[in-house]
């Protein structure tokens, strides 16, 4: 008889997005004269830019033809892609990688949870919380054993290494998502030299770089030593309105040699394995995001982002409410007023004034008591949303 992977059932409903949408619906159906602002999106909103959707139409025009027909490709990805990776990296990031350290995906989530395929179930692993939710499902899943690194207001929710925590897998998402915080070089370095001493790995999900103002590390290889314990995982999603069209890159560097297997050759064949590639329009439209116009257009979409992102921190300012992200990244995080749950205030936010957040509990157990909006909605939307917040919790 087939026998079920039982530990399916050890992860929990999180209901999160489910619930709020529930919950909006009701709302509007008893005030339709109240238009309902969402600053819980988070998907972008602003369409793809003329590059890339110019270098979609010529893919798939050449797909069309004899010559320029292409079957399957490469599972790590296409040269032309994985080499202009390669270039944004020396050019904006000053870190220098070899091309067969890069590899293409169709986004971020799928590589963070399938690396968990070329490390041993008796690994622990350590994970912040609050945190994106796949590091944690990912890993239950296979049983593994997890333990938590609190992200709290007194170390501003970037955890930093704890020897009473001891693990073989970090995970670190920075700038993080739901927080919005980012770890500083010293930050990360001490973070290097703790799991290198261990002989650990970090994973590090860089999906926000792109949203990276401060002077923070935008990729964990601007610090010394990061090539020899540390995998990067990136997308294009929010760095350039790629949600619906699927890319991402996951960097295994060749140094990363564990018990002597190398981890580039283990996902290599992996992917080789599992993974057929990422379509042949997707990498040429991703490829033209990394063009000097592309990259232009792509700052316009974040500064956009980011305009609304600054107008949510003033308001919460000028609040006297303490908060974190919104500089590096498309979140911000807040305390919510005193004695309130997370829920409690969503429906105190969406009762009083119309707008819908994210109760932070969903995001876990150090979540609670705080709430993430998001920048992904319209300037006009933000605008009001933040007036109307400013009114209700100024009384
Ligand atoms: N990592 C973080 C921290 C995210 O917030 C998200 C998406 O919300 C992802 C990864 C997934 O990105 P992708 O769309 O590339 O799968």
């Amino acid at each position: 008889m087939v026998k079920i992977n039982k530990n399916y059932a050890k992860i929990k409903e999180t209901y999160l997005f489910s619930e709020t949408a529930k919950k909006i619906a009701a709302f509007s159906e008893k005030h339709p004269e109240i238009q309902v602002i969402k600053m819980s999106i988070g998907d972008v909103t602003k369409p793809l830019i003329p590059e890339v959707t110019e270098a979609m139409k010529k893919a798939s025009e050449e797909m069309g033809t004899q010559k320029g027909f292409h079957g399957y490709g490469p599972e790590q990805g296409y040269d032309f892609l994985k080499d202009k990776i390669k270039k944004y990296y020396e050019q904006y990031i000053k870190v220098n990688l070899d091309a067969d350290e890069i590899f293409i995906s169709d986004g971020a989530k799928s590589d963070i949870a399938n690396i968990t395929d070329i490390f041993s179930n008796d690994n622990i692993i350590v994970i912040p919380d609050p945190v994106y939710p796949v590091y944690v499902d990912s890993n239950i899943m296979l049983g593994r054993e997890i333990k938590y690194i609190h992200g709290t207001e007194e170390n501003g929710f970037l955890p930093m290494p704890d020897p009473t925590v001891e693990g073989d897998i970090f995970y670190l998402c920075s700038p993080n998502n739901p927080t919005g915080a980012a770890y500083s070089h010293e930050q990360l370095k001490k973070w290097i030299d703790f799991v290198s001493e261990r002989k650990g790995i970090i994973l590090y999900d860089a999906a926000y770089e792109s949203f990276v103002t401060s002077g923070a590390p935008r990729s964990v290889y601007e610090i010394e030593g990061a090539k020899n314990c540390a995998i990067e995982f990136c997308s294009l999603s929010k760095t350039a309105g790629f949600t619906g069209t699927r890319c991402g890159y996951t960097i295994v560097p060749k140094n990363l040699i564990f018990d002597g297997f190398s981890l580039n050759k283990m996902w290599l064949r992996r992917q080789t394995t599992k993974f057929n590639g990422v379509s042949y329009v997707v990498q040429r439209a991703a490829e033209a995001v990394f063009s000097d116009t592309g990259l232009k257009n792509i700052r316009k979409t974040i500064n956009y982002y980011q305009r609304n992102a600054r107008i949510m921190t003033d308001t919460l300012k000028k609040l006297g409410i303490s908060f974190t992200g919104g500089e590096d990244s498309p979140y911000v995080w807040f305390k919510v007023p005193d004695g309130m749950s997370s829920w409690e205030f969503f429906d105190y936010l969406l009762n009083g004034c119309g707008v819908a957040g994210t109760p932070g509990s969903g995001f876990g157990n150090c979540g609670e008591g705080y709430f993430r909006l998001t920048a992904f909605n319209t300037y006009e939307n933000t605008v009001e949303a933040m007036s109307r917040i400013e009114k209700l919790l100024k009384k």
